[in-house]
């Protein structure tokens, strides 16, 4: 898969060199003010200071590779990130905290913290990387249920039925889109509805898109926005009519589903939908798509900018 003695993963500082060699591919950027003029930005050295620190001759502010990035002031060595950061990215179906704390020799809660800071620089960022689907091309859209929810809710059916478990809690609720060919995104939403599945629709997905469903009542009225609307109904048994079907999507929620139980048993829901960013990661990254682990791996050292996610918030998140 890749060479584990490679030095980046032994030594902070070449593992800080890789990440400046990914994020300044021309040299230093302030982030602070943005200057980017060599000559206007000086490194900082001698005994006192920290390896890889620089100073911004036009806003007089100090800054290092990490600063905006998932991996700011962390404890943790460098090298220990960019190893965590390239297993999660080769691993077909995630890693877990304990994996993770065993391969890097930190502690599980430090592993469990690294791990939802990349799982948070995996999130894609909707608004670069534009709509999905377009004239001519087929989105299917389907929804998915699993796990437990944590809020108690039961839904309206099971109320109804007292012979059914009476305090067994509703599932959570994913929906998932996927251009054929192409892109994934999958949400966590807290009831999938007309409303909330319109919604997700269309913030994501172009009008001019031929969408693809199964036969759920969650679909016709928001398809009708799109160039057009075909179904497969499975409650008779039909799957796939011709060239329509929902097959992508059904084998993305498959994917999923067996790499939450394989590795991710006892994922929290408010942390949902960073495993769902993950997942969506890979799959938009995938070898089919002639994307090396290599690539991926350092893809996801850029994404690691913007995104930084405090210990804190995470650490309420948990607990919520
Ligand atoms: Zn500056």
């Amino acid at each position: 898969m890749f060479d584990l003695t490679n030095p980046i993963y032994q030594d902070a500082d070449k593992a800080r060199k890789h990440l400046e060699s990914i994020h300044w591919p021309n040299g230093p950027v302030c982030p602070h003010c943005g200057n980017v003029d060599p000559a206007r930005i000086r490194k900082l050295e001698g005994k006192s200071t920290r390896p890889g620190v620089y100073k911004c001759n036009d806003c007089r502010k100090p800054f290092s590779v990490t600063v905006g990035t998932v991996f700011e002031r962390s404890k943790v060595p460098l090298n220990k990130w960019v190893l965590a950061t390239h297993l999660i990215a080769a691993s077909k179906k995630g890693m877990s905290a304990h994996q993770l704390h065993r391969m890097l020799g930190v502690t599980y809660k430090t592993a469990w913290f690294m791990a939802h800071r990349i799982r948070e620089a995996m999130k894609e960022d909707v608004s670069t990387s534009g709509p999905m689907g377009g004239e001519g091309k087929t989105v299917e859209a389907d929804e998915t249920y699993f796990g437990r929810r944590e809020d108690g809710y039961v839904s309206p059916q099971r109320k109804g039925r007292p012979y059914l478990k009476r305090k067994k809690p509703g599932k959570r609720s994913v929906v998932g889109l996927v251009e054929r060919g192409g892109r994934v995104r999958t949400f966590h939403v807290k009831h999938a509805t007309k409303a909330s599945v319109r919604d997700i629709l269309v913030r994501n997905v172009d009008r001019k898109s031929i969408l693809h469903t199964d036969e759920s009542r969650l679909y016709p009225d928001t398809g009708r926005e799109y160039a057009k609307h075909k179904t497969v109904k499975h409650s008779a048994g039909e799957y796939v009519r011709g060239t329509v079907h929902t097959n992508t999507i059904e084998n993305v929620f498959s994917i999923f589903k067996r790499g939450m139980i394989g590795v991710y048993q006892h994922c929290g829901e408010a942390h949902l939908h960073r495993y769902l960013a993950e997942f969506d990661f890979r799959y938009n990254r995938r070898a089919s798509l002639k994307i090396s682990d290599g690539e991926r791996a350092a893809d996801l050292l850029r994404h690691a900018r913007g995104k930084r996610l405090t210990y804190r918030r995470i650490g309420e998140a948990a607990h919520a």
